[in-house]
């Protein structure tokens, strides 16, 4: 059990449900498409957001966007803490940095200050390729992994000194690119401190390969019951984050939102374009909040008895397509006719206009 921390508005810890987040690909300090980019992203269910602050404009942009969005906004720092300082000042409802890249203990004495009188919270993350080669901290247990073993001391160290000035709004984040190292550090790290984790995998990959990375990583994190708020890292848009932590959460039972397509492999039985239809399906229901199964099926003769448990479903017939509740077929449709009617089904279920 991980202590509670809050992020603006948004607890995370302590038994909160995972925080999905993101964050901006935009230039933070082009106000306009990064609060048209947040915008999206809370459309599509993010909860917190984050955004890179490389310069100063950036760091004052931050009071801009903030008035403009509803989620917690993060600032994340790398090297001068001075930047750090000054999104606190702009209103950052938590700042991200490593500590040991923004220099001697008096300048993270001074972040730790502003962060206290401000209520910001702050993520101490530790990533395997900036790592101090040496640690004051000592392990006593040890994840038998050498470099995890190195991030989590390093880590404990940050911890501990921001601990011992009384700062304790800190949610941690372990990172590597490997999946295993990302998560023999966050198991062990876990038996060291009750700070909730933020996790993900770094530079996971392109939407594809990122996606099977992060669900490993995340997958088996998760089921240990570590995370307190994730992020999918992706090369593609934010909101494919967003929709693939959700179907992340959703796959291990821990959350459900929005759709969850079943669809058939096809066979040689397939009587439409069931990869077509089932991609059509996916970007239509992409910002769909209520949790809805939705099945897309090459045949009738097995697809709506194998699809059973789906809300709603379609699948291919003889010259028609069918349209089935529940494995109950309730329209039969000619084949052009089908998305449409498809649509007209799913706004009655999921109570709005897709
Ligand atoms: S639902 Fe029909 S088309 Fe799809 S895999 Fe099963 S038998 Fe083949």
């Amino acid at each position: 059990m991980t202590r509670k921390v809050s992020i603006g508005g948004i607890t995370i810890g302590g038994g909160s449900p995972v925080a999905v987040q993101s964050m901006c690909s935009t230039k933070t300090k082009d106000t306009d498409k990064t609060i048209a980019q947040i915008k999206r992203l809370e459309k599509a269910g993010c909860e917190i957001v984050r955004c890179g602050i490389p310069d100063m404009e950036s760091a004052k942009a931050l009071s801009v966007i903030k008035k403009k969005i509803k989620i917690p906004l993060v600032a994340d720092i790398h090297y001068d803490y001075k930047l750090a300082l000054a999104s606190i000042e702009n209103g950052a409802d938590k700042i991200r940095i490593n500590p040991g890249n923004i220099g001697s203990t008096d300048r993270v004495e001074a972040v730790i200050a502003a962060a206290k009188k401000k209520k910001c919270a702050v993520r101490i993350g530790v990533n395997s390729g900036s790592l101090k080669e040496t640690s004051s901290f000592k392990l006593a247990k040890k994840s038998g992994n050498g470099r995890a073993d190195r991030m989590v001391a390093s880590l404990m160290e940050h911890v501990t000194f921001f601990e011992e000035r009384g700062f304790r709004d800190i949610v941690i984040s372990l990172k590597a690119s490997d999946i295993l190292t990302t998560i023999a550090a966050y198991k062990l790290a876990a038996q060291y401190t009750d700070c909730p984790a933020h996790i993900g995998i770094t530079e996971a990959g392109t939407e594809l390969g990122g996606i099977i990375k992060s669900s490993v990583g995340l997958g088996i994190l998760l089921h240990d019951g570590i995370g307190d708020t994730m992020r999918v890292s992706l090369t593609a848009e934010p909101e494919k984050e967003v929709f693939a932590a959700y179907r992340i959460l959703g796959a291990l039972d821990i959350r459900k939102r929005g759709a969850d397509i079943i669809s058939c492999p096809t066979c040689a039985r397939t009587e439409i374009d069931v990869i077509k239809l089932a991609h059509m399906v996916e970007e239509l229901t992409m910002n769909l909040e209520k949790p809805l199964k939705i099945a897309v099926m090459g045949c009738s003769v097995n697809g709506p008895g194998e699809a059973s448990e789906a809300d709603i479903g379609v699948a291919g017939g003889r010259g028609i397509g069918l349209i089935f509740k529940k494995g109950v077929i309730i329209k039969r449709v000619p084949k052009k006719e089908l998305m449409r009617e498809f649509l007209k089904e799913l706004n009655k279920i999921s109570k709005r206009s897709i």
